[in-house]
């Protein structure tokens, strides 16, 4: 077994401290406790947020959507963007209020932010009633860490460690048909503006095996569609020298007996190859939908973010894609106002988004973070010039998006229904095998299965049929 691996020994001991901190709980109250979790950020969180409840779960604790109903509230963070931990102090300082009217409750910080030495130092001297904070490498240590909470009386925080995998944890996931799949964690990328190595630890990957057999548990409980995560999968199984790489592993997810699709994020462009684009379009239960972040149009500002691929490059891939999968759908993540980005730079970020014609596109406004490289370029855009250049990115993707969206009125597509629509006039939602958003005239039978859709009418972000 790899040393990534948390070791059984350390697992058992961390179960220990669950029954004695779950014992210690249930004396206190009375009755099982009650965990809200609120996370933020990315589907890695998500995935995580999981894993923490499935801990929680272990040690006796009910779960409320509720914080005020609470005991414990666990706020898992993100520190990809400014605006996202500004969210997340928001928050923390909301939950003031919660420790006013309920002293006894537990408050805890968790995640990206939390391995960040300036965000622990304000939650440690501006939020004095954090009673637990701690970091991604210390996830599967929450057993012990709230024992020595409860048992002490002072307030805990651990940001040690480096990166690990933790196994044998049963996650707690939303009910089918949805399910993530962690099959990889960290990343050995440096993209200059990103805080993610920082923050999560090199790259390191599952056990094949254990993917596999999760997966089968997956589709044996009636989930159907499988999201398989990690911060670049393409380079999945790079670290364990076992000959299995990420297209080899997608084979035997797709070899599972079942009725299941499987799907997968995110795809670092460097390391998309035309072998992966083969076996999608070979393999029925992988979708036919990939999201492949260029970030830029301009080479010159590829090459100060360290992304090792050109736009010739980019779009070769695109075209290759195409060509073995033509009904793929392409989605994609444009940063603008990368510190020098200049007119001209963004101009061929518009050119490439007119020529590759996304299905759509999340866009970031560059946030400065702490560590990275980009933190020292120079950046003299004014922030209101940014902000231009981003409406007008999304003006321009907006267009082409209701355009492709258009293109599927009067026909028809399986679509997994997956919940309650929000559109007043629709009853159910669903996702297509290109992950398109369709709302849905139909019934609550319909849910968590396959449906044949007619698409009546489209618009910039969304389908409708019945
Ligand atoms: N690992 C994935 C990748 O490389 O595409 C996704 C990482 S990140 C969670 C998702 C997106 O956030 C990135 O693709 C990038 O567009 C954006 N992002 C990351 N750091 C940023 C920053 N400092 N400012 C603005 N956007 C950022
Ligand atoms: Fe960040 Fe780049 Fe790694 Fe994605 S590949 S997580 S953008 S460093």
């Amino acid at each position: 077994m790899r040393d990534t691996v948390v070791s059984a020994e350390k697992m058992a001991e961390q179960r220990e401290y669950a029954d004695l901190a779950g014992r210690l709980l249930y004396e206190r109250l009375g009755r099982n406790p009650k965990a809200c979790t609120v996370t933020f950020g990315c589907q890695q969180n998500e995935a995580d947020t999981e894993l923490l409840r499935g801990i929680l779960s272990e040690m006796g604790f009910l779960f409320t959507e509720k914080a005020q109903d609470a005991d414990l509230i666990i706020f898992n963070t993100c520190a990809i963007r400014e605006h996202a931990e500004m969210r997340a102090f928001g928050n923390v300082g909301q939950a003031s209020h919660i420790k006013r009217a309920n002293p006894d409750a537990l408050l805890c910080f968790c995640g990206c932010m939390a391995q960040e030495q300036s965000a622990c130092a304000k939650i440690k001297n501006s939020f004095p009633y954090v009673d637990i904070l701690f970091g991604t490498h210390a996830l599967y240590r929450f057993p012990q860490l709230l024992y020595k909470r409860l048992s002490t009386g002072k307030r805990v925080f651990d940001t040690d460690g480096e990166g690990v995998i933790v196994e044998g944890i049963e996650p707690v996931r939303k009910a089918p048909p949805n399910a993530w799949l962690s099959i990889m964690f960290g990343c050995n990328n440096f993209c200059s503006y990103c805080i993610v190595p920082f923050v999560r630890g090199r790259e390191r990957s599952r056990d094949p095996e254990r993917i596999v057999d999760e997966a089968k548990k997956l589709v044996s409980e009636g989930y159907k569609d499988i999201t398989l995560l990690g911060q670049n999968v393409n380079s999945y199984g790079n670290d364990l020298g076992a000959g299995i790489d990420f297209s080899d592993l997608l084979k035997r997810i797709n070899d599972i007996e079942g009725d299941f699709r499987v799907r997968f994020m995110t795809s670092h462009p460097k390391d998309a190859s035309k072998k992966l684009f083969d076996t999608m379009a070979s393999c029925e239960k992988v979708c036919k939908s990939i999201h492949l972040p260029v970030q830029s149009g301009s080479d010159r500002i590829l090459g100060l973010m360290n992304r090792k691929y050109g736009i010739e490059q980019y779009t070769e891939l695109v075209r290759y894609a195409r060509s073995v999968m033509p009904e793929i759908t392409l989605t994609s993540d444009v940063i603008v106002g990368f510190p020098g980005e200049t007119e001209e730079d963004f101009i061929k970020t518009l050119d490439l988004i007119n020529e590759v014609r996304f299905d759509s596109l999340f866009t970031f406004i560059y946030s400065k973070r702490e560590r990275t490289k980009a933190a020292l370029m120079e950046d003299l855009t004014p922030a209101d010039e940014k902000q231009r250049r981003f409406d007008r990115l999304l003006e321009v993707q907006n267009r082409i998006s209701r355009e492709i969206n258009e293109n599927y009125v009067g026909k028809t597509f399986k679509v997994l229904i997956d919940g309650e629509s929000e559109d007043e006039n629709y009853t159910v939602k669903g996702r297509t095998e290109g992950f398109k958003l369709v709302h849905i005239k139909g019934s609550g039978e319909m849910m968590g299965k396959y449906k044949n859709i007619e698409i009546e009418r489209a618009s910039t972000w969304a389908l409708f049929g019945r």
